[in-house]
This record gives structure tokens, sequence and C-alpha cells, in this order.
């Protein structure tokens, strides 16, 4: 099979750490027999300066066309290019995988999904001020949160059956009423454990208990805050992937933006992207029903884990190695890969 694959590097570790990621996909090229069609793309700051835009039409009709797509991080435009183009396209839920490996110092041990609404919230950006005073209109639709409860129950099947609904409807009674209701109504009649949490409890009981924790399910904003603790609870941002998914595109990228204190150094971690195209890979593997992907997806995985066992890390996580070199090492790995 031959996948056509829509690739925005992004801006300031954007390239560094998507340079890397393409090493190991080269690697599966070679291994699997599975082809990839990389075609790149503009997006984010470097892009309005170069093109006039953060998010110009040819991407957003790249990535519409494609099988899937994978960004590195953006700067100060992701409003107008990451939010744009999950509102666009509608990629509706967010998924934030947090996992505690052995190898990376972690705050607790943790391994949780956090689903998160994505194309609504406070993050529609409605937003006015008149004579001094500014008003966020927040969205919360039952159509949305139906669509991504259906989500997480989905995860949650495949996972430890838990689902945890994070909202503050004891004060935003109406628009978090309304996410707690039909959230709940959704996950009631399934095979699951379902139990809730306000915001600021949950943010509290991820610190003191993550291991408790399978799948969240929670509106935009909150999930955009809780996935950033969540992966520093497990070992920093420079392990977080994500997946933005639609029923018709996909889109992977890293959790963390641009990290412009250390750009051009080479010294970031490159195991956020190569995560994001291992969930790229599995994700096109069910979507296509093609177990070479989900089994490419495996590989990497499995060599990531070994490889942050066996330290093979750049410096954010106690290693010596450059951005480069944990891209070659995590390329040659999947070349060298032998099932035990
Ligand atoms: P932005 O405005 O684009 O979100 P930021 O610096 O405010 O940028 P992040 O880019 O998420 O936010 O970075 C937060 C911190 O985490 C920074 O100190 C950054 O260097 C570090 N960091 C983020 N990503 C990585 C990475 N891949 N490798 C190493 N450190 C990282």
């Amino acid at each position: 099979m031959k996948y056509r694959i829509a690739w925005m590097k992004g801006d300031g570790v954007g390239p560094e750490i998507s340079d890397a990621a393409i090493e190991v996909l080269d690697s599966i090229q070679e291994r699997f027999s599975i082809k990839f069609d990389v075609i790149f793309y503009d997006l984010g700051d470097r892009s309005k300066v170069v093109r006039g835009s953060a998010l110009p039409d040819d991407t957003i009709e790249g990535i519409k066309s494609s099988d899937a797509a994978i960004k590195g991080p953006v700067g100060e435009s992701a409003f107008e290019s990451i939010v744009a183009v999950r509102q666009k396209l509608d990629l509706y839920a967010n998924i934030r995988p947090a996992r505690s490996y052995e190898g990376i110092p972690h705050v607790g041990k943790i391994d949780a999904i956090i689903v998160r609404e994505n194309t609504e919230d406070l993050y529609k950006g409605i937003e006015f001020e008149v004579q001094g005073v500014a008003t966020s209109l927040r969205i919360i639709s039952e159509k949305a949160t139906r669509r991504i409860a259906k989500v997480a129950a989905a995860y949650a099947m495949k996972r430890r059956k838990h689902v945890t609904v994070v909202h503050k409807a004891n004060v935003l009674r109406v628009s978090d009423g309304l996410f707690r209701r039909v959230a709940l109504e959704e996950l009631r009649n399934s095979d699951l454990m379902v139990d809730e949490k306000y915001v600021d409890a949950m943010s509290m009981a991820l610190i003191r208990n993550p291991e408790q924790f399978d799948v969240i399910l929670t509106p935009n904003v909150y999930g955009d805050i809780l996935s950033d603790e969540a992966s520093q609870i497990a070992g920093g941002l420079g392990f977080a992937a994500s997946a933005n998914i639609g029923d018709l595109n996909s889109l992977f990228e890293p959790v963390h933006g641009s990290a412009p204190d250390i750009a051009g150094k080479g010294v970031a971690n490159p195991y956020s992207m190569v995560m994001s195209l291992s969930m790229m890979l599995n994700h096109i593997g069910i979507y296509k029903s093609d177990r070479k992907a989900i089994q490419a997806s495996a590989v990497i995985s499995s060599v990531v884990e070994k490889s942050i066992k066996g330290g093979t890390l750049t410096p954010d996580a106690g290693g010596r190695l450059t951005t480069r070199e944990v891209g070659r090492e995590l390329a040659k790995g999947v070349r060298e890969f032998v099932q035990t």
C-alpha cells in the first residue's frame, strides 16, 4: 500500500524533530512493505512571514486530500493555524496519551488517555471587547459532546474500561451542565465504569494518584491544560504525542509548543514527534484495515520503550544525545527490531 502523508514541519524545534521522525518513517518503509508519499506544506509563524498566511489554502487542501497528516509545533500563530485546521476540518477528537516510562524520571506512574473535545468551548474564539470589558463566549453543544463521549467510550473499551468525566458543572451550570449530562447519558448504558470530577479536583488528583485514571473525557480548554499537566507527570512534554481525529481527516502532532528557547540547538527531544508518527500509523492501519501499518506502529512503540529504558535520550530527559542522534538510533532500532 502507498499512503499520502501531508507533513508540516512547523516552527521552532518543529523542523528538527520532524527530520528525526522522517528518519524513523524511512526505516519503516525499508522494513515493511508500506510506502509513503510525503508531501511538505507550510504552516505556522514562518509560513505567515513567507507566504502571508499561517494556514495557506494549499496546506488545508493538502491535509484534506491526504490519508493522514502530521505536523511539528507552531509558535505564536497557533490560533490561526492549528486551531483553525481543527475547526475547518472538524477534527473533533483530540487524543492525548500520558504514559510514564521506565528510564525517565516521572512525578507518578500514569497510563491514561485524555480525550478532549477539540472544536468548541472558549477556543471557538468568539471574543469581543466593548468599552474596556472583554467577553468570551463558551460554546458547548449536545452534538459535539455526544460524539466525543462516544470516542472516549471506544478507547476505554479497548483499555481498562474506566472513564472519568471532567467538568465544573457546579459553577458553569449551563455549559458544563450540558457537557456532564450528555456525556453521562452517552456512557450510561455501556459496560464501563464511569465517574466524574470537577476540573480543579482533577488537577490535584492527577498529581496525587495519577495511576487511578484510564480515559479522561473533558471539554476543550480543560483538556488542553490537563494534558500538559499529565505529560509533565509522565516525564515531560518532550514525550507527549497527540492525535486530532475527525470523520474524514486526521492530524497528528506533539503536545508541546515550538520551544523557542532551545530551537536550532539540536537538543530538542524528538520522541513526541516519533510517538505522534506511531499514532498516525496505527490510525491508518485501523481506518484502512492494514495490518502492516498497525504492526509498524507497534514496532515503533516497542523501539521507543526500549530506547528510553536504554538511555537513548536528549538533555531534557537527562541524556546527552542530540535530536539527530536519537532519531538515528530509533531508526536503527526499527531496522534491527526482532520480535520477542
Ligand atoms: P509556545 O509559545 O510555542 O507554546 P513555549 O516555550 O511557551 O512555546 P513549549 O514550547 O511547550 O512552550 O515549551 C515549554 C518548555 O518545554 C520549554 O522550556 C521548552 O524548551 C520545553 N520543551 C518543549 N518541547 C520540548 C522538546 N521536544 N524537547 C525538549 N524540551 C522541550
